[in-house]
């Protein structure tokens, strides 16, 4: 019988629901842990009779229950029909057979003293912001922050974590978009230099020591269960996230028991509002931190693009539209509806300048492309939505092709039209909208765009 329990072991399992085969430690102390009661074994995929006799699956790391995301294979472990996850299959097959371990053995305790290096000034919005959230943790209720974009809605948590921190608390910052996370990672890394900090996204190592802040995309707390005393939720409107059920239950199965869940955004779905409304509260900035208004979207018609593009043509407007930004050393996003229009549409691009290049979502050259973006190596970029957040590139001008397209919706375009004159340095700039028809959600973007800097301008 094992007396002494491994600090290490602890260290990274505590809080985790994680695969045992896939555990960096040795089987013999998994085994004698598991012998000794401090970690406990779950099996992977539970299989119930309910609903008149049919097996009904539930995945015991995603709580994905969706059974047309099941499949049943031949399985050489168990030597029969078994099933799987499809959810959660990326992190490795978890199956009826599958055993996941956790940890209930000697708490994981953390470390009270933090330093926060972080010297800027909040605006008197900013602070009221942050002073309501420190008081929602006291009441250990769910807050929204109602940010626009560039209103500084990190910053405004940097205080409320450094309270969490010094109460021996452990947080995570969660983001549906790995993007997200590595522009916060530096950022948290620099305002709390003490503190042991991990950011967690699809092919990160996790760090064996154990984190008292943990920076991860929302699938990554499908690994977690009842770890977090407080969980804050950024860019809580972006996908997947909102189209995902079982993220959002990852998220809640992730926090402790009445551990508040916040949520960080400039684009709140109406369900978060109602939802802040009624249990938790709301701090809202209609205002950037600079002072200065967003920038009202501006419309530019480009009749049959698309045929345009598929003749191997720009249309003269757009044509004008990156000269213009050439000329006057200004970066440029352009944003695209589809990949393969925005791939057909770059060498057209590339014949007024060649250092023109594209991003999307499964980019081998993503990370290094905005990179450059922001070192002037490269005039500009064509992109999908995934760089519409996150990101802030000084002086950026900014535009839409085919914006009447449907996954342009208005909080996408809100928040496109947020990465333009974000930096003081540049407060303003062009953010253009050309299209083939105005649609719904191109005016309501811009109604809203509107009324907030109406709101804002009061202040
Ligand atoms: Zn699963
Ligand atoms: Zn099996």
């Amino acid at each position: 019988m094992m007396k002494d329990t491994d600090f290490t072991l602890r260290d990274f399992l505590a809080g985790r629901i994680w695969h045992r085969e896939h555990i960096p430690f040795d089987t013999e102390i998994i085994d004698a842990h598991i012998k000794a009661g401090h970690i406990k074994v779950i099996s992977g995929v539970t299989k119930t009779s309910k609903y008149f006799q049919q097996t009904h699956y539930f995945c015991r790391r995603c709580e994905n229950e969706e059974q047309a995301r099941f499949t049943t294979f031949q399985c050489a472990k168990c030597d029969g029909p078994c099933a799987y996850c499809r959810q959660c299959l990326k992190m490795g097959r978890v199956s009826v057979c599958t055993e996941l371990i956790a940890w209930i053995g000697e708490d994981l305790v953390f470390a009270n003293d933090h330093q926060i290096a972080w010297q800027g000034n909040l605006t008197p919005l900013q602070k009221k912001a942050s002073a309501e959230l420190i008081e929602s943790n006291h009441q250990k209720k769910s807050h929204l922050i109602y940010a626009v974009c560039g209103a500084g809605k990190t910053e405004i948590l940097f205080e409320p974590i450094y309270e969490l921190l010094k109460d021996g608390k452990r947080i995570c910052l969660a983001a549906p978009r790995v993007d997200v996370i590595l522009e916060l990672e530096p950022r948290l890394k620099a305002a709390f230099p003490e503190t042991p900090i991990d950011a967690l996204y699809g092919g990160a190592k996790p760090s064996l020591a154990p984190a008292q802040l943990i920076l991860a995309t929302t699938h990554q707390l499908y690994r977690f269960q009842e770890a977090f005393d407080v969980i804050f939720v950024d860019e809580a409107d972006a996908f997947p996230y909102t189209a995902d059920g079982t993220l959002k239950r990852a998220v809640k199965k992730a926090a402790k028991k009445d551990a508040p869940i916040h949520f960080v955004t400039a684009t709140p779905s109406k369900q978060l509002i109602v939802e802040a409304n009624k249990q938790g509260a709301i701090s809202s900035i209609p205002r950037r931190f600079h002072g200065h208004p967003l920038p009202v979207p501006r419309y530019e018609s480009l009749w049959n693009y698309k045929q345009k593009f598929e003749k191997g043509k720009l249309p003269p407007k757009l044509v004008n539209w990156v000269r213009e930004r050439l000329d006057h050393q200004q970066p440029f996003l352009i944003f695209f509806h589809h990949i393969e229009l925005m791939e057909k549409a770059l060498p057209i691009f590339q014949t007024i300048d060649e250092r023109i290049q594209s991003v999307h979502a499964a980019h081998e050259n993503r990370k290094a492309h905005v990179l450059a973006l922001r070192n002037n190596e490269v005039p500009g970029l064509l992109t999908t939505t995934i760089l519409e957040r996150g990101i802030t590139i000084p002086n950026v001008q900014v535009a839409v092709v085919g914006a009447e397209q449907q996954i342009f919706t208005k909080g996408a375009l809100v928040q496109i039209g947020g990465r333009v004159g974000r930096a003081v340095t540049y407060p303003d700039g062009d953010f253009v909208l050309f299209h083939h028809g105005i649609s719904n959600a191109m005016d309501d973007a811009r109604k809203e765009i509107v009324n907030l800097n109406k709101k804002g301008g009061k202040l």
